[in-house]
């Protein structure tokens, strides 16, 4: 099924337009409203330093305004690299003849998933590359349900290969929060050339899947595209366009939009260098998201290197990743083939030092995806500005437990003065609540 015409990407005609029309945009989004295509195709066209100075200010406003100024954190787990199919730029495309493959056992998922909930992760994203008898629904319900057994993870999130809407069924069943699986590239000719062989060669297998994942139940799901492979003006605008299609059909569109941006990976067979995204339009990218959909929780990954990272923390970014690996146990022994390079080396507890130290806080907070805000639901108390003060405790609660449970000598300090400063500005009851976390009882949240 095609979804979209091509639009044409509109330019006004004089600088002082631009700025007017500018201001109405800008506003829109600060009402929380979602952009229209034509309103995306200005944005992605603007030019002119100040103008967008004043896009990354309403962007990180925007942000503030929904999820006020906590900071999700996860780490990625990466399951298997055993893949069918041979997307040129990946390291674990079955054309990687020097990959050292490796699909975990389930004790060996376990294992991983115990030594990062004994870092203090709360949420993982369990990654695997695409093959139905390794790593199809079977191993991941398998997988999911003994990591939620015999750790204190409490949200696994997935991003696996498109499955049928009975595959689906299960794996929503097994109690995975976000679906997540991105396009790629919408560019159609793109597409074909880069994914050569395997199921995913399949265009419209893969254009439909969030269908199939909502007819299946879920109502979070997460979208991205990986920036680099094509002109990412056509694809950020083409993601969009998806994204306001099944908002229009479903009520709410994604839960998350991520920025993947691609990265050298070993054995990759494609170099992608006339696409590749500089800095200063990846920041852009991130802040046309954060407008275009102000509900959406937009996904910066360790893919980027830390200080832009850091920067994005404060221009719209809202779950970030954190102390990653990409290749499977890779947190035990870093030997086996990894995906790509990471940017941002830091571990889990530097990063979460450093959101504190840039007036923000990091929260390892999961309780809408288990007190069931999701889909509609979550749409309509993020643009109601409801989810701020629920993400405002959660986020101080989840810290604090952090702070009693995990943090180093070298961060606790930090953090236990962002934890005070903010708790002053809270009420809801919230130093009792800080003191039954003192007395032992975990997972306090509202
Ligand atoms: N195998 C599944 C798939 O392809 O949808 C899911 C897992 S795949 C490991 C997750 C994502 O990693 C892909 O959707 C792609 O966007 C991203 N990726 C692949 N190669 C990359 C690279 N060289 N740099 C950055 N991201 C990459
Ligand atoms: Fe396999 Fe996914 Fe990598 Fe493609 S992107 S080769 S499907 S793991």
């Amino acid at each position: 099924m095609r979804f979209f015409c091509l639009h044409t990407i509109t330019k006004s005609s004089s600088a002082s337009a631009d700025k007017f029309l500018l201001r109405d945009i800008l506003a829109k989004s600060l009402n929380l409203q979602t952009l229209s295509l034509r309103e995306v195709s200005f944005l992605i066209n603007l030019s002119g330093k100040d103008l967008w100075d004043e896009v990354f200010d309403t962007s990180r406003r925007v942000k503030e305004k929904v999820y006020g100024k906590r900071i999700v954190l996860f780490a990625p787990l990466y399951l298997s690299n055993e893949c069918i199919n041979d997307c040129l730029y990946c390291g674990f495309r079955i054309g990687n003849k020097k990959a050292k493959r490796k699909n975990l056992s389930i004790e060996e998922a376990l294992e991983e998933a115990s030594l990062l909930a004994g870092r203090g992760y709360k949420r993982l994203l369990l990654v695997t590359s695409e093959h139905p008898k390794l790593s199809g629904i079977d191993y991941l319900e398998k997988i999911i349900s003994a990591i939620y057994e015999n750790t204190d993870i409490r949200i696994l999130h997935v991003n696996a290969a498109p499955m049928s809407v009975e595959d689906f069924k299960r794996l929503k069943a097994s109690g995975a929060g976000v679906y997540q699986c991105f396009q790629e590239t919408y560019h159609i000719p793109t597409y074909r050339t880069l994914h050569p062989s395997g199921p995913k060669s399949d265009y419209n297998w893969r254009l439909n899947v969030m269908d199939r994942a909502i007819e299946a139940g879920f109502e979070d799901i997460g979208m991205g595209v990986l920036l680099g492979l094509y002109d990412w003006k056509w694809d950020v605008w083409a993601l969009i366009a998806h994204s306001n299609r099944l908002l229009r059909k479903y009520g709410f569109g994604p839960h998350t939009l991520s920025a993947p941006r691609l990265q050298p990976a070993e054995g990759s067979g494609f170099t992608g260098s006339k696409y590749a995204v500089s800095d200063d339009d990846f920041k852009k990218i991130v802040a046309i998201y954060r407008l275009s959909l102000p509900y959406a929780g937009i996904v910066i990954t360790t893919r980027e290197p830390a200080k832009l990272r850091d920067e994005l923390f404060l221009t719209g970014a809202s779950q970030v990743s954190a102390g990653s690996r990409t290749s499977p146990l890779g947190y035990l022994n870093d030997s086996d083939t990894a995906q790509f390079e990471i940017g941002d080396k830091r571990s889990l507890d530097e990063v979460m030092g450093a959101i504190a130290n840039l007036g923000l806080v990091p929260s390892l907070c999961t309780a809408c995806y288990r007190e069931g805000r999701s889909g509609e639901k979550f749409r309509e108390l993020a643009e109601g500005q409801a989810i701020k003060n629920l993400c405002r405790q959660n986020a101080l609660l989840s810290l604090k437990e952090y702070v009693e449970d995990y943090a180093s000598d070298k961060v606790r300090e930090l953090l236990t003065k962002r934890l005070e400063e903010e708790a002053e500005k809270t009420g809801n009851g919230i130093f009792e609540k800080f003191k039954l976390i003192e007395q032992g009882k975990r997972d306090v949240h509202v």
